[in-house]
């Protein structure tokens, strides 16, 4: 079974040294576990490609490392975005059965991230964008980023709408008074990042953004980020009489959005989004370095599917959706 895991990560030299230094470096510096994430990261090509070997992973489809570039200064972003999907362009070059990749852009001059999301598809093959949330709390609902959703609209690649931090304002009102390390922990991993991009989803669902972009599709990973969980309830009490949407909530959430594992590996939140969503929308990934791909690759192989429908998951889905 040919396997495809789609939220995975990599680091390149230009964002060690622009904007994902603090990040980075905090990470470097947390102790032994998070030395080898920043290694494993740094690492595109032949290590990488062994450990996919002996996890089973045939290709990932790789974006580039939260915070990626929406939280820098404009010039600095459009640099290093620029720099960085050129260099997982050549490493895909090495590796091109293994490897394809998600543009990295900057969000903060629309017009020039559209332009380069359309270079990195017709010139470097890329198979769509990954945007790390909010723009300095700027959501993609707002018109401000339009061209980039038109763009990809009209290129027909999806955009992966991967986590960020909240806000300032928003991670001190609701995340705040703990000590500092719960506090980073609950605004991100164990709670803050998922909310915060099912938020910004719904954002995007109730500002029309699917209306005017009927074709567009989203991806989201972690098991869809609580939406499944959610989605019966906020399509009945958002009605299209309320919205004015052309659709019902839930119809834009089975239409426009395609989900992945991203290390969710657990049972009960994947048979939540199997019944909400459908199989056909629901892709393999196993969020690397972060988790394990062997984990991932047996959780995969014991999910209580039939054989057509894990099929799907593994690689189908991924290979439609991105025309692998
Ligand atoms: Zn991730």
């Amino acid at each position: 079974m040919r396997t495809i895991t789609v939220e995975e990560h990599f680091i390149t030299p230009a964002f060690l040294a622009g904007p994902g230094k603090h990040f980075m470096n905090r990470f470097r510096d947390s102790g032994p576990a998070g030395a080898v994430i920043v290694d494993r990261l740094t690492d595109l090509g032949d290590k990488r490609v062994a450990e996919m070997d002996a996890a089973g992973i045939d290709m990932q489809v790789v974006s580039l490392n939260a915070p990626g570039v929406e939280q820098a200064e404009p010039d600095e972003a459009v640099a290093c975005a620029r720099e960085s999907n050129d260099w997982l362009a050549e490493a895909i070059k090495k590796h091109p059965t293994r490897f394809a990749g998600f543009a990295s852009l900057a969000t903060q001059a629309p017009d020039k991230a559209a332009d380069e999301l359309e270079r990195c598809v017709r010139k470097l093959g890329f198979k769509g964008a990954n945007i790390n949330g909010h723009t300095r709390g700027r959501y993609l609902d707002d018109k401000f980023f339009a061209p980039i959703l038109t763009r990809a609209e009209a290129l027909d690649v999806p955009i992966y709408l991967h986590p960020t931090a909240p806000a300032k304002p928003v991670l001190d009102a609701l995340y705040g008074g703990f000590s500092p390390a719960v506090t980073a922990v609950f605004s991100t991993g164990a709670w803050g990042w998922h909310i915060e991009t099912a938020v910004h989803l719904l954002r995007l669902v109730l500002a029309g953004v699917f209306d005017r972009h009927p074709k567009l599709q989203i991806c989201i990973g972690h098991m869809g980020e609580a939406i499944p969980f959610m989605l019966e309830r906020t399509n009945r009490v958002l009605p299209p009489q309320l919205t004015k949407l052309a659709r019902p909530v839930a119809d834009y959430l089975r239409q426009n959005v395609h989900y992945t594992f991203g290390g969710f590996n657990f049972t009960p939140t994947f048979l939540n989004l199997l019944l909400e969503i459908g199989v056909d929308r629901i892709m393999f990934s196993a969020d690397y370095p972060y988790g394990s791909m062997a984990e991932a690759r047996s959780f995969l192989q014991h999910l209580p599917v039939s054989e057509a429908d894990r099929e799907r998951i593994a690689h189908g889905n991924a290979e439609r959706l991105l025309r692998l």
